[in-house]
């Protein structure tokens, strides 16, 4: 079955770890033994070729890029020119995957519907779509930039990553949007693009559900429900979500998935974690909205974590093929697993481009 997947740092992964994402998974991972740097090290899931045998031909592609003030923390660039400029090396190599073939971005309609007919069709080597999305608005250091991205191909954007931002406050961040938020809305709204409702704290997400109404998906977020921490959605804002007739996307980072993973400790193996805890997520978004129309996959499965992080089923990101047998078992119809798989995403797209 056709997957889209809503959240992928693919560019972060090119440019900060170093991989070369037209390799095979396990060619990565040979190529990392050794290595220390990062968590996920020799652990990773995610490359194009692996797309390509999951069926995986759609997928929301990130920049990311934090500028942090001397006060936050947590890490990031010096200054919003450097983390612009870091996003702009992340669309270059984008731009690259491009001339090779394998990638393609999409960002309109006769675009989206083209992409959706070729990888109807046979054939070896089939591009990998990518809807290019800037996760975090640090790196926009005036209105300006924002166009210029626009132009570039940005589609949607979340305003906020971990902490303090600049317009908006991510996950474990305090406070409310302020002006320069509301400034970048109303541009977000002008453009077009798509809002990310992803990350942002319970009074942002609140302030601009009053304040803005263009169009927002949520890429990559599970529920607090099953999972209780401010990265995740309450009920309440799951309700509105879907009143605002928004998608949401999950994750895949265990500690999303399961309430008792204690970080640098727990394993998937350990407490259960598979892609059946991934559906437990989606059913219960089911049964808020009453049917299967809100609810699809945002993975994330190369945001800084591996395997060692990752439902216990899955090896590589092929294996969220594994899903629609499951959700059958589970008692879903062919046509509720369409939509979680790529059909809700997908006509949010055609609906918002159209
Ligand atoms: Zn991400």
């Amino acid at each position: 079955m056709f997957i889209f997947d809503a959240h992928l740092d693919l560019a972060m992964n090119a440019m900060e770890w170093n991989r070369d994402l037209t390799w095979s998974v396990e060619s990565i991972r040979t190529g990392e033994i050794g290595m220390s740097d990062k968590p996920d090290r020799n652990k990773n899931t995610v490359s194009l070729r692996a797309m390509r045998k999951g069926n995986i031909g759609l997928c929301v592609a990130t920049q990311i890029a934090r500028f942090t003030k001397k006060t936050n923390p947590l890490p990031g660039w010096k200054s919003p020119q450097q983390a612009w400029a870091q996003t702009q090396g992340q669309l270059a190599w984008y731009n690259t995957m491009e001339d090779l073939g394998e990638m393609v971005q999409i960002r309109n309609y006769e675009q989206l519907n083209a992409h959706l007919e070729l990888w109807s069709t046979f054939q070896e080597k089939k591009p990998i779509g990518y809807i290019l999305s800037l996760e975090g608005a640090d790196s926009i250091i005036t209105m300006d930039y924002l166009e210029k991205s626009y132009e570039q191909g940005l589609r949607a954007i979340g305003p906020a990553h971990y902490g303090p931002g600049t317009y908006a406050q991510g996950t474990n961040g305090t406070g409310g949007l302020g002006l320069k938020g509301k400034v970048l809305l109303r541009e977000i709204e002008h453009l077009g693009l798509i809002l990310d409702m992803s990350h942002l704290n319970d009074k942002c997400f609140w302030e601009t559900m009053r304040f803005y109404d263009g169009p927002m998906w949520a890429s990559h977020t599970n529920c607090r429900t099953l999972v209780d921490h401010n990265r995740q959605f309450s009920d309440e804002q799951i309700k509105e979500l879907i009143n605002r007739d928004a998608v949401i996307g999950m994750a895949m980072d265990a500690w999303m998935l399961a309430s008792n993973w204690i970080r640098g400790m727990s394993s998937p193996g350990g407490l259960g974690v598979t892609l059946h805890t991934v559906i437990d997520h989606i059913d219960h978004i089911c049964q808020l909205a009453g049917n299967s129309d809100h609810v699809g996959i945002g993975t994330d499965l190369d945001g800084g974590f591996g395997t060692e992080q990752c439902p216990s089923d899955i090896d590589t990101i092929s294996d969220l093929q594994k899903i629609p047998k499951m959700l059958q078992k589970r008692g879903y119809s062919t046509r509720d697993i369409e939509n979680i798989m790529h059909k809700n995403f997908v006509q949010f797209l055609q609906k918002t481009w159209k």
